[in-house]
């Protein structure tokens, strides 16, 4: 009792202290593996109202220091990041790894800014953040409903070209640079101590898989992580899952089908907002946030397979 009353008035602290409001975003930290905790973010596009904060965050604890894995979808929900760690293990934050660019998976980094503290990515991570950070800032103030500004990106010091392993005492995080799949710079993290598979937004469960880097990229990289041998994955939306590999067959089976629709409508000479009307759609229900992201994945392969055969 009087723990939670320590880490709630701690929480207002820190909020107070940041000069936000006083209560920092909820999360719902859970223990999915000894030392493994995860936030499961909503089935949600970005918004004013869950402020970006809809990813999968979460973190490691090893005997020495925490990875933290992903830092939030908002400065502010990386802050509350901060401060439930702070408030589950004694050892401090070592490394803040980010899975990839996207804005709810790096917008909590600033809050991990400390002396002794690594950030870490995929080797391309740091010219997408430079490239993308003017029209994110941009973008968060008109979709968001907050200011940001080029401090908020901190880009990592470390990163990885292939392979890359963390020691954080006790464990150890095996990191993998994958090629083009869901963006040009995914990283995912294996922890051998217990079987789990990181492997953020390039497993989706329920939410549409959303592609930004290369849908034949992702469909190899699939072959690679599913030669993981894991015994459950988080994914970067949706639930952590205990069925690996069998859980990514569903992204697999849409992505495939993607690919096949949209070389189809190419063959037949078919433009892309043509495509778009049609490709994938075979697979509507089976997804969550299909109609905010489908159209935009045929796109992203149309132009890609476009040239295919050239
Ligand atoms: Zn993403």
């Amino acid at each position: 009792m009087l723990a939670a009353l320590f880490r709630i008035a701690r929480t207002a602290l820190l909020g107070f202290w940041a000069g936000a409001a006083l209560a920092l975003p909820e999360l719902d930290l859970r223990e999915i593996a000894p030392g493994i905790f995860v936030h499961q973010g909503l089935y949600e596009l970005p918004d004013t109202h869950n402020r970006g904060e809809i990813a999968n965050i979460g973190f490691v604890a090893g005997e020495r220091c925490v990875a933290v894995i992903d830092s939030g979808g908002s400065p502010e929900q990386g802050r509350a990041l901060k401060a439930a760690i702070a408030a589950r293990t004694a050892v401090p934050v070592c490394y803040v790894i980010n899975t990839h660019v996207h804005p709810d998976h790096i917008y909590g980094n600033r809050a991990f800014k400390a002396p002794g503290v690594s950030f870490i990515g995929h080797h391309k991570l740091p010219q997408a953040m430079a490239m993308r950070a003017p029209y994110y800032i941009e973008k968060a103030t008109r979709d968001l409903g907050y200011t940001l500004t080029a401090e908020d990106f901190v880009p990592p010091e470390v990163t990885v070209q292939d392979r890359m392993e963390l020691d954080l005492g006790g464990r150890t995080l095996a990191l993998t640079a994958h090629g083009p799949a869901h963006t040009d710079n995914d990283l995912s993290i294996y922890d051998a101590k217990t079987g789990t598979l990181w492997a953020a937004d390039l497993l989706f469960i329920g939410h549409l898989p959303v592609v930004d880097g290369s849908l034949v990229g992702w469909l190899k990289e699939i072959q690679n992580l599913k030669a993981v041998p894991a015994k459950r994955a988080i994914p970067g939306h949706g639930p952590v899952i205990s069925d690996w590999p069998s859980a990514i067959a569903a992204e697999e089976r849409y992505l495939e089908q993607l690919a096949a629709d949209v070389r189809t409508a190419i063959k037949q000479h078919k433009t892309m907002e043509q495509a778009m009307d049609s490709a994938g759609t075979s697979m509507r229900n089976d997804w969550l946030l299909f109609d905010e992201f489908n159209k935009r994945n045929v796109s992203s392969a149309f132009a890609a397979l476009e040239w295919e055969d050239d």
